[in-house]
């Protein structure tokens, strides 16, 4: 199955702290969809909602295609950066849900 909790992320250019789903493992099996998806990068993706720049998010990520079974981590790359990509933000904490929590309630 795929797991996924929630980490802070702060922007390497303004500052601004955000919250983005980290998907610890992820099963692609019968979800050519979802393969797509973190072929495009799309899950360790992270947009500035301040400054608007683009990020990859990278930490390692456990694939599940079928059961053939791989650590994925996402890196900035020169192909990413024609993308449109601004680099990399490093995810080492762990799901923080109590202070996930605290940061959607301060933010209504
Ligand atoms: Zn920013």
């Amino acid at each position: 199955m795929t797991q996924l909790c929630h980490c802070k992320v702060v922007c390497p250019n303004c500052g601004e702290t955000g919250v983005r789903s980290k998907y610890n493992s992820v099963n692609t099996t019968r979800k050519p969809e979802l393969k797509m998806r973190v072929a495009k990068w799309e899950l360790y993706t992270w947009v500035c909602p301040k400054c608007g720049k683009k990020y990859i998010l990278s930490y390692p990520s456990l694939i599940n295609d079928n059961g053939i079974m791989w650590v994925f981590t996402a890196h900035f790359s020169e192909e990413l950066a024609t993308r449109g990509y601004s680099g990399e933000i490093v995810v080492d904490n762990e799901c923080e849900d109590p202070f996930i929590e605290a940061f959607w309630n301060q933010k209504e």
